[in-house]
């Protein structure tokens, strides 16, 4: 591995994964650069792999380096990767699929949970003095028992399933197949699912058919007592459209874990009390981040000892 160019597109949190990849291979932090393109063009004949958290690896990228054989991406989604362009040259593409499984399906729960009980805004009413001020806080709603419907009833999906089936949620899904396996009820229609649901999460990839998937008329299906939840890729939801419904109470609430354009969610969202924002943080535990880090750098190792890769895309 020692000779092996890796390409960092930032970094990334915790350290661990720059520091392991420092000690075995020759390191290239691409954000301590004023001039990226100047740096490509320096170093373009030393790297042939590109690590980032699902960025950096788009047609301009892949061109400027002629030794590119790996896009290890220290994500399950692959959304920012042209995999087109991979193919065409022959540069594999790996990604950590499982290990984040749990860690982001607690967090929809906790996103749930957190939503539907008003938890933060809980919080909030207490650090501010509001509780000695004005007395008890509102009632909230239950979640236990409430119908969950999921977008992609995949790894996550069924990790939040398994959950929510805990809380005695009758559950059913949308996805472009119907799963043999699932004992969920199906939906071929994603309006359908919204109509029948109280809580919708979203779970699938970013792909150009699932871009803006939540739109109005999914959006007004959920109704002003639905709650969305958002685990997958911000554009997954049509944000604008998502805003207008909260403020104008056409949809009951959400709870956001990523936004269309990170890390600028749109500011009408911090004056509502209806919505949970998270910093997408699915996956970011030390543990998993650890595994994902683990998974990484076994890709690259495999790649290098010309085995077969851990966690293939591509
Ligand atoms: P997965 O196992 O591949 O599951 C994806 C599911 O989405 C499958 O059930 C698939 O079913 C469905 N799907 C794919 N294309 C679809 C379409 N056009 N319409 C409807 N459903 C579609 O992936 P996963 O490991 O569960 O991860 C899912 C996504 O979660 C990732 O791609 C990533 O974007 C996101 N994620 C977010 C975080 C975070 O930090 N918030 C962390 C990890 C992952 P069919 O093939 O039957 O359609």
């Amino acid at each position: 591995m020692e000779n092996l160019g890796v390409l960092m597109t930032c970094p990334m949190t915790p350290s661990y994964l720059e520091e392991e990849l420092d000690k075995k291979c020759k390191l290239f932090r691409w954000w301590e650069s004023s001039n990226k393109k100047e740096f490509l063009k320096e170093n373009s004949n030393s790297i042939q792999a590109i690590v980032g958290p699902n960025v950096g690896a788009d047609a301009e990228t892949i061109d400027a380096l002629p030794n590119l054989e790996i896009v290890s991406t220290f994500s399950v989604g692959f959304d920012k990767i042209d995999l087109g362009k991979c193919r065409e040259r022959g540069i594999r593409v790996t990604n950590t699929p499982d290990v984040l499984t749990d860690d982001v399906a607690d967090l929809a729960i906790g996103l749930i949970l957190a939503t539907l009980r008003r938890i933060c805004e809980s919080d909030r009413y207490v650090r501010n003095g509001l509780w000695m001020k004005k007395g008890d806080f509102k009632v909230t709603a239950k979640f236990t028992g409430k119908s969950v419907g999921i977008v992609g009833l995949g790894r996550i999906g069924s990790a939040i399933a398994k959950r929510a089936e805990a809380f005695s949620c009758p559950i059913s899904y949308y996805s472009r197949s119907e799963k043999p396996d699932s004992k969920f009820k199906y939906y071929s229609s994603i309006l359908d699912l919204a109509a029948n649901c109280q809580i919708l999460v979203v779970a699938c990839p970013l792909t150009k058919e699932t871009h803006h998937i939540i739109n109005r008329e999914v959006i007004e299906a959920l109704g002003p007592k639905g709650v969305l939840v958002n685990i997958g890729r911000g554009p997954l939801v049509d944000e604008p459209e998502l805003v207008s419904a909260l403020i104008e109470g056409r949809l009951g609430g959400a709870g956001l874990d990523v936004f269309e354009h990170e890390p600028e969610p749109p500011e009408q969202l911090f004056e509502l009390d209806n919505v949970v924002l998270l910093p997408h943080v699915g996956s970011g535990t030390w543990e998993t981040r650890k595994d994902m880090a683990d998974l990484v750098i076994g890709n690259l190792e495999a790649h290098v000892l010309k085995k077969p890769l851990l966690t293939p895309v591509v």
